[in-house]
């Protein structure tokens, strides 16, 4: 049991942040996420991984998880890591966790002012959806053993439920009120196990668990951007606004902010050119190289 304060107020310190990764990400999305807004939140950004990397222990101030969650992009590992965030969330003493994908530029500064309008102590769970309508689900027994004992009764067997879930790619948070309300059914391994009840991806479970099962509702903050939206679709006036970006390549079309800065070449993601955008004091920003 940690003791914490209910006070309103919310600073950097009171956030947590995880990052979910993989060893074959290290060396490229991980890089590009410690040498930019990592550097804004040394102390709070904590990086889930499943592989022992003593170069990054180095490089993130030893914020490195070996999760000991399977490699691969499989529902399983996902999940574990997840549970892995959740838990290392309730073992500290923070207002707000947040989780962001190792493909997002979080905009620190930003995603502390935007939680200020958020009290921990009320349920809150915000993000984005990518999808316009909610999810529809079908209800098998092993869903359905999940629910009170009212529902289980007014629901049918194979009839479908429907939640929204906030798209883990955008990143989101919880509130620390919401963590104690989730733990019975979250926390050491329980999230997995949900997962595989309802066989749908880490974000979507967390979605099933909130909205369904305690029935708190998805508040949308539209600030937070996977790379399911198109980046070049936001606008560089807009971006001291924004929360999250992302980015993604399939084949060679890249799916990037559009940012003036660095070459493509040495900066694909832009994260470098964006972070130079929003915090032209780093060394390299002045320097105009990234050697
Ligand atoms: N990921 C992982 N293990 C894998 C592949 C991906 O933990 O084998 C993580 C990855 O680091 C990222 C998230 O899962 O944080 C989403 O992966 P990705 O961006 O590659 O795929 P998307 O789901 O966005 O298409
Ligand atoms: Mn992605």
């Amino acid at each position: 049991h940690v003791e914490y304060e209910w006070t309103t107020n919310i600073d950097l310190d009171d956030i947590f942040i995880s990052v979910k990764t993989t060893q074959k990400y290290h060396d490229s999305r991980l890089k590009a996420i410690v040498k930019t807004w990592f550097q804004l939140a040394r102390d709070q950004v904590w990086f889930f991984t499943d592989y022992e990397d003593d170069a990054y222990q180095n490089l993130t101030n030893h914020h490195m998880v070996q999760t000991n969650c399977s490699r691969g992009h499989f529902r399983q590992g996902l999940c574990c890591k997840m549970n892995k965030e959740f838990d290392f969330f309730l073992s500290t003493s923070k207002k707000f966790w947040c989780h962001f994908d190792d493909d997002n530029y979080v905009n620190i500064p930003t995603l502390v002012r935007v939680l200020k309008e958020y009290h921990a102590y009320q349920d809150w769970y915000l993000g984005k959806p990518s999808i316009s309508s909610p999810i529809e689900i079908f209800l098998n027994p092993a869903i359905k053993s999940l629910e009170s004992k009212k529902r289980a009764k007014d629901n049918q067997e194979n009839q479908k439920i429907k939640f929204w879930f906030a798209t883990g790619g955008a990143g989101f948070c919880i509130s620390r009120a919401l963590a104690i309300k989730m733990m019975p059914l979250a926390s050491n391994g329980k999230f997995v196990t949900i997962g595989d009840k309802i066989r749908f991806p880490d974000d979507v479970t967390l979605g099933f668990i909130v909205e369904y099962l305690l029935k708190v509702p998805l508040t949308v903050v539209n600030s937070f951007h996977s790379h399911l939206e198109r980046m070049d679709h936001i606008d560089v006036d807009s971006f001291r606004d924004q929360i999250s970006f992302s980015y993604a390549n399939i084949k060679d079309d890249w799916n990037v902010v559009r940012i003036d800065g660095f070459d493509a070449g040495e900066d694909p993601y832009r994260f470098f050119s964006l972070h130079c955008y929003l915090f032209p004091y780093f060394d390299y920003c002045k320097n105009r190289s990234l050697l």
